[in-house]
C-alpha cells in the first residue's frame, strides 16, 4: 500500500537548507505555502531552524513518527541516510538527490546499496533522481515536491517518470482550470513503480482519470496486467516520447526493419485499453473533459452552434476521428421548431444563430439530451456582444446537468474583456469543459468517445488450436540449436508451420536436377524451383526463384541455370514447390521484443513489402478479435475484399493463420525473428510459400 507515501502525516527533510532556492528549502516552502496539514521536520546538522521551523540534527531527535523523508544530500551519503530512516521507522523516502543509476556504474552501485538498506527495514523508495509527490486532498495538502504549480483539488491524477514533463502536464491542467487529485514523478523508479502507482490510483475513489507520461517500461508484463485492470475501471490517458524512426536499428529481416523504434509501447497501450496521445496539449485538454463529463454511450454527436464555420470544422474533426453527426429525429426537429428563433437552421448541426439567447441554447441542449439518435453534445458558443452571454452559459450548465450525455464546448471569445471572463467562469464552475477552438474541443470529445469504444472492446482470450504438434516443432528447433545454427532451412521451417496447421504449398527439398524433376512429377506441374541456402536471404534478388515451370525440361534447365550462376555459394540445395498463381501476397511475421515476448506482424506481402510498409503489429498472444483488427487496419484492406469485380480472399483463414502463428511463438520463445512472406491468399484458401525463422 502506498498510503504512507501519498498520505503522509509527518514529513522529514534530510538535507533541509536555510538557503532560499535550494531544493532542501523549496520543498519546505512548498509544504508551508500549500498548507500541509501534517508535521514538517527539517533535518540540518548546524542550523537551529529552517524557514521558521525547529530543525533537528538527526532523525533520531525527532519526537514523533515520520511517514515520508525527503533525501536531498550527496549520493554517496544516501545509503547511510536510508539506514537511519529504517532505524527511525520512516515508512517511505522520496530521494530527490541524483547521481545514481542514471549516472553509470558507480551510481548504480550506490542505488543497489541504499535499496538493500531500504528492503532490510521495509522502507519504500520513491525515486531517486525525482521530484516527488503531491496530494491535493484539502484535508492533507501534501506538497512533497519541488515544482512551482499549486494545483487546485480535483479528480485527475498525474504520473510521469520525467519531472519536466510531469510539471508541464500539471501546469497545463492548471492553466485549463482542471483540478488535480494526486501527482507523482518518480525519476529512476527503482522501487515504487508506475504499475504500483496505477493500481493504487485505480483503487482511489477520488480519482476519475489518470494521465501518464512514460519513456518505456522496466517490466512491460507487469505493466500490461496492471493497466488492463485499471482501464476497465477508469480511463488512463497516456503519452510516450521517442516515437521517431531515428533510433530504429536496421535489422536484416523484414519484420525487424518494418517495426519502428519502440513500437511496443504503443502496442501495450492498445492491448490494455489505454488512450494514447501524440501531443501533450491534446492529452491535457482531453483530461479536462474526462474530469467532468460522463463517457458517451456511442459515437453519435449532436452539434449546437451560433455560428456556421466553426461547426463545419468541428464536424470534420469529429468525423475524421470516427464519430458521426447523424440527422435528428422528427420529434427533435419539431421540438426545436417550437423553441428556436425563426432564422434557426434545424438539422445537425442545430444552428441557433448568433442572436440566440439563454432560452434557445437551453431548449437546444434539452432537445439533444432527449434525442435518442445522439450520444454526446458539442456546442459552439461564440460570445456575440448583443447577447446575454452569462445567461447562455448558465443555461448550458443547467441543461448539461439535466441529462447523462457528455457536453463539450468550443468557447470563442476575447478573454481580455472582464465580461467574457465572467461568462467563462460560469462554464468552469458549472463543470463544462471548454476550449478556444473547434478543433481542440472536437478532439477532446473524440477522446471521450474513443475511451467509450475501448471500454466496450473485449479482445477475449487466445484460442487454442487442437491438433497442433508443439513437440515436433520444438524438436526441430532444438536440433538446429544444438547444431549451432541460428537460421532454419526451408526443410525445417515448413514442417514447423505444418505442425501448427499453417497450410504450406506441396514441397520437397532436392540436391540435383534429376531429383528436382522427380519431385516435380510427384508434386504435379506447374511448379516453382527455389534455391535453398542459408547464405541467401532474399532468393529472388539473386535469381534464385523460377516460377510457373510447366514440364521436366523447364525444371531441369532452371536448376542447372541456378547451379551455374549461384555455385559460388557452395553446394546448393533446391526447393521444389507447387506453383500457385493468382493469390494475394500477404506477409506474416514476428519479432522477439525484450521482456515482452513477441510482436506479431501482418500486412501486404511479396517483394514490395519494404517499399509499401503496409504492415501492422500486435503483442502475442493475439486473440481472434485482435487478428481481425489487424486485417481491418492495414491501408490496403480493400484489396482483401476484392476490387473491380475481383474476388475477395479468405479473411477468416488469414485470421486463423495469424492466431496459429501467435500460438507457435508462445510455444517457441527462442524464435528471435520470423517471416512468412508471402502467404498467398485465395478466395477459399490461404497458403504459405516462403518462410524464414531465426532463433
Ligand atoms: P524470396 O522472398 O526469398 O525472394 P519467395 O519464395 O518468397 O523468395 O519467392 C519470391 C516470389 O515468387 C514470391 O513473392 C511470389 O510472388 C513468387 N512465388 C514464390 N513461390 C511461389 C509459389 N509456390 N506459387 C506462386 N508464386 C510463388
Ligand atoms: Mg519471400
Amino acid at each position: 500500500m502506498l498510503d504512507a507515501l501519498f498520505k503522509p502525516r509527518a514529513v522529514a527533510i534530510v538535507g533541509a537548507s536555510t538557503k532560499e532556492l535550494s531544493i532542501g528549502n523549496v520543498i519546505i516552502k512548498n509544504l508551508q505555502t500549500y498548507g500541509y496539514r501534517g508535521r514538517i521536520y527539517p533535518i540540518n546538522p548546524t542550523a537551529p531552524d529552517v524557514r521558521g521551523l525547529k530543525a533537528y540534527k538527526t532523525l533520531d531527535e525527532i519526537p514523533g513518527e515520520v511517514d515520508v523523508a525527503h533525501i536531498i544530500i550527496p549520493a554517496k551519503l544516501v545509503p547511510q541516510a536510508i539506514e537511519d530512516c529504517g532505524r527511525k521507522g520512516v515508512k517511505a523516502v522520496v530521494i530527490n538527490s541524483a547521481g545514481f543509476s542514471e549516472m553509470g556504474e558507480e551510481g548504480a552501485r550506490l542505488q543497489e546499496a541504499f535499496l538493500a538498506n531500504a528492503r532490510k527495514h521495509g522502507v519504500r523508495v520513491f525515486g531517486p533522481n525525482c521530484q516527488g509527490i503531491i496530494n491535493t486532498d484539502p484535508a492533507l495538502k501534501a506538497y512533497c515536491n519541488f515544482t512551482f504549480t499549486y494545483p487546485e483539488p480535483g479528480s485527475v491524477s498525474v504520473v510521469a517518470l520525467s519531472g519536466g514533463v510531469g510539471a508541464l502536464i500539471m501546469q497545463g491542467l492548471f492553466d485549463l482550470g482542471v483540478g488535480m487529485r494526486m501527482y507523482a514523478s518518480n525519476g529512476n523508479a527503482c522501487d515504487v513503480s508506475i504499475p504500483e502507482i496505477l493500481r493504487y490510483w485505480g483503487d482511489d475513489p477520488g480519482c476519475k482519470a489518470i494521465v501518464l507520461y512514460t519513456e518505456g517500461f522496466s517490466d512491460p508484463k507487469e505493466f500490461l496486467e496492471t493497466a488492463r485492470e485499471v482501464t476497465a475501471r477508469k480511463p488512463i490517458l497516456a503519452m510516450k516520447a521517442g516515437r521517431t524512426e531515428q533510433g530504429a536499428k536496421a535489422a536484416s529481416s523484414h519484420t525487424g526493419s518494418l517495426a519502428g523504434v519502440d513500437i511496443a509501447t504503443e502496442l501495450i497501450f492498445e492491448k490494455t485499453g489505454i488512450l494514447s496521445f501524440q501531443d501533450e496539449e491534446e492529452m491535457v485538454r482531453a483530461a479536462m473533459a474526462f474530469a467532468t463529463q460522463p463517457i458517451p454511450a456511442g459515437n453519435r454527436v449532436g452539434i449546437i452552434t451560433n455560428t456556421g464555420g466553426p461547426a463545419v470544422i468541428a464536424t470534420d474533426v469529429l468525423v475524421a476521428a470516427g464519430l458521426e453527426v447523424p440527422a435528428l429525429s422528427e420529434t427533435s426537429i419539431a421540438r426545436l421548431k417550437a423553441t428556436q428563433l425563426p432564422q434557426a437552421a434545424l438539422g445537425n448541426p442545430v444552428d441557433v444563430v448568433a442572436t440566440a439567447g439563454g432560452d434557445q441554447f437551453r431548449a437546444a441542449v434539452d432537445a439533444l439530451q432527449e434525442e435518442e439518435g445522439v450520444d454526446s453534445i458539442f456546442i459552439n458558443f461564440v460570445t456575440a456582444p448583443f447577447t446575454d452571454t452569462h445567461e447562455v452559459a448558465r443555461q448550458i450548465v443547467a441543461a448539461s446537468r439535466n441529462g447523462n450525455k457528455p457536453v463539450v464546448c468550443n468557447f470563442m471569445t476575447d478573454l481580455t474583456q472582464e465580461r467574457y471572463r465572467v461568462t467563462m467562469g460560469i462554464l468552469k464552475e458549472g463543470g463544462i469543459p471548454f476550449y478556444a477552438t473547434p478543433t481542440a474541443a472536437a478532439r477532446a470529445l473524440a477522446a471521450l468517445a474513443r475511451y467509450g469504444r475501448l471500454r466496450k472492446r473485449d479482445i477475449g482470450r487466445p484460442e487454442t488450436f487442437p491438433g497442433t504438434d508443439a513437440a515436433k516443432a520444438r524438436s526441430i528447433v532444438d536440433r538446429a540449436r544444438k547444431a549451432g545454427r541460428s537460421v532454419l532451412s526451408a526443410a525445417e521451417v515448413y514442417p514447423i508451420l505444418e505442425a501448427y496447421g499453417i497450410p504450406v504449398a506441396g514441397w520437397k527439398v532436392v540436391q540435383s536436377a534429376a531429383e528436382a524433376v522427380a519431385a516435380a512429377g510427384s508434386i504435379g506441374y506447374p511448379v516453382v524451383v527455389k534455391v535453398d541456402s542459408e547464405a541467401i536471404d532474399h532468393k529472388s534478388d539473386r535469381g534464385g526463384v523460377a516460377v510457373n515451370l510447366k514440364d521436366a525440361a523447364a525444371v531441369r534447365s532452371a536448376v542447372e541455370e541456378m547451379q551455374a550462376r549461384l555455385g559460388a555459394f557452395g553446394s546448393l540445395r533446391f526447393f521444389v514447390q507447387k506453383f500457385l498463381p493468382g493469390g494475394r501476397e500477404l506477409i506474416l511475421g514476428a519479432r522477439a521484443e525484450r521482456e515482452l515476448g513477441h510482436l506479431v506482424m501482418f500486412g501486404l506481402g511479396g517483394i514490395y513489402v519494404e517499399v509499401l510498409k503496409d504492415v501492422v503489429f500486435k503483442i502475442a498472444p493475439v486473440t481472434g478479435v485482435e487478428a481481425r483488427e489487424m486485417l481491418a487496419s492495414i491501408k490496403t484492406r480493400a484489396l482483401l475484399d476484392g476490387v473491380r469485380g475481383g474476388k475477395g480472399v479468405d479473411k477468416e483463414g488469414i485470421a486463423s493463420l495469424i492466431q496459429r502463428l501467435s500460438r507457435l511463438l508462445t510455444d517457441l520463445p527462442m524464435i528471435r525473428e520470423m517471416d512468412v512472406n508471402p502467404v498467398l491468399a485465395f478466395e477459399h484458401a490461404v497458403i504459405a510459400v516462403d518462410g524464414r525463422i531465426r532463433i
